[in-house]
């Protein structure tokens, strides 16, 4: 019996995250057995050169050593207590200042940080409706699984079974990059809407960037409308620079969820916004926030400690940006050298290669057309050659420090013969 056919006995699909079973890709997935700088190696002690970087989380790589040691120190102070901790003072302060805003509370998961910002934008403005884009993920909570309707963008359809349509009747659909869908969703729910959430880089649809005119047109709209808009930071949040990626749009958010990075390679997630608006949370004010394990001590200085050296080494922005570009300049030439149809989006150190023809890539509807055969062709090529991509079209490739120029290179040329056997 296979790792994987076990796993299946035990784990519903044998995995406890539906990506990692590979489905969209086809074969079996990879069991990762240990990770050290670059390399993930399987339990056939077969190492893969990574970008996926745990979906992002992994941004100086894997095992550092430095980490390693502070990490040990860390598990002899003690795991949680259900106490407050210094270093929950500390880590809030360092954000506040990372987002430039004023107040922070930590949770376990990016799907509880939108959750409880969600709940709270709607308790602070004492409206019932928000505005989500197609494509855009913010975790999986009920109100939170939906896409539009086909016909009409505002009628809504569960993207899950086990989400009662009531749930979600709240939830607005709008496409990402059409500041006109969002004009006329909130003219036919005047006064009702609560919050606009949004990925301000798509990641979760791979990689769309914004507008600039659109970001800011959503600045605007919920000025005028009394909205609270919600960056969803949960890849963003010091992937693409140290801090928020807001300074970069030129559009600041009123709330800003994050996770991934924030937590070192452990659970976490959290949301900040404006002293107002965060005060009116549990135990201060009327909207019910909690957690056994938020702010976990042990959690918050591994965090931390990734946190200053992302700081401390604003080199590291620079290589990762190196990298990405590299890779992006050579997966156009070797689209051009072979004549596949393929489009490299990328933003930062975050890119995606979408098979098929396209004019440009904006919106949900425009990754839809895309050649999901071609992907997991290309996929299993790159796997067969011990490079991990995405194991699904509509997932980003994600840079980490701990590549390095010949990694790359080596990438470059075998995603050329990946292209070229796709041509055959
Ligand atoms: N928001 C965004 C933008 C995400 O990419 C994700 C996860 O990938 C989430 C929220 C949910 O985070 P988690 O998986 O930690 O619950």
């Amino acid at each position: 019996m296979t790792l994987f056919d076990k796993a299946k006995k035990y784990i519903p699909g044998g995995v406890n995250s539906p990506v990692r079973a590979f489905a969209a890709v086809g074969g079996h997935p990879i069991f990762a057995k240990y990770g050290k700088g670059h390399n993930i190696v399987d339990e056939n002690n077969d190492a893969y050169i990574d970008f996926i970087s745990s979906w992002g989380p992994m941004i100086l790589g894997h095992g550092k050593d430095e980490l390693i040691e502070k990490a040990k120190g860390y598990l002899e102070e003690g795991l949680t207590f259900g106490l407050p901790t210094k270093v929950e003072v500390e880590i809030a302060e360092f954000l506040s200042k990372a987002f430039d805003t004023d107040m922070v509370r930590m949770v376990n998961s990016g799907t509880e940080a939108t959750m409880s910002a969600i709940r709270l934008a709607r308790g602070f403005t004492n409206k019932s409706k928000i505005i989500k884009f197609e494509g855009c993920y913010h975790g999986h909570s009920d109100g939170l699984l939906v896409k539009s309707g086909s016909g009409s963008l505002t009628f809504n359809v569960p993207t899950s079974a086990g989400v009662p349509e009531n749930v979600i009747k709240d939830t607005l659909i709008c496409k990402y990059n059409d500041i006109e869908s969002v004009k006329k969703t909130i003219k036919e729910n005047k006064d009702d809407v609560a919050a606009i959430i949004l990925e301000p880089i798509a990641g979760n649809m791979g990689v769309v960037p914004i507008d600039i005119d659109f970001v800011k047109a959503l600045r605007k709209i919920s000025d005028e409308n009394g909205i609270i808009l919600i960056f969803d930071e949960v890849i963003t949040a010091f992937r693409l620079k140290f801090g928020s990626i807001s300074t970069e749009l030129g559009v600041k958010p009123d709330m800003f969820c994050f996770g991934k990075i924030v937590g070192g390679g452990m659970p976490v997630g959290g949301f900040a916004g404006r002293r107002e608006i965060m005060e009116k949370l549990s135990p201060m004010g009327p909207v019910y926030q909690a957690g056994t394990l938020s702010g976990s001590p042990f959690i918050m200085k591994m965090g931390l400690d990734v946190l200053r050296i992302l700081k401390e080494n604003p080199d590291i922005y620079q290589r990762l940006e190196k990298y990405a570009q590299m890779l992006e300049e050579g997966f156009n030439d070797n689209l051009k050298a072979t004549g596949v149809k393929a489009c490299v989006t990328r933003y930062k150190s975050m890119m995606s290669l979408f098979f098929g023809d396209f004019d440009e890539i904006r919106s949900f509807d425009d990754v839809s057309k895309a050649d999901l055969d071609n992907y997991s062709k290309y996929f299993n090529f790159m796997k067969n050659s011990k490079i991990l991509m995405p194991p699904s079209q509509f997932e980003a490739i994600f840079m980490s420090d701990a590549l390095d120029e010949s990694v790359i290179n080596y990438t470059i040329e075998e995603n050329k013969k990946a292209l070229e056997y796709i041509k055959e």
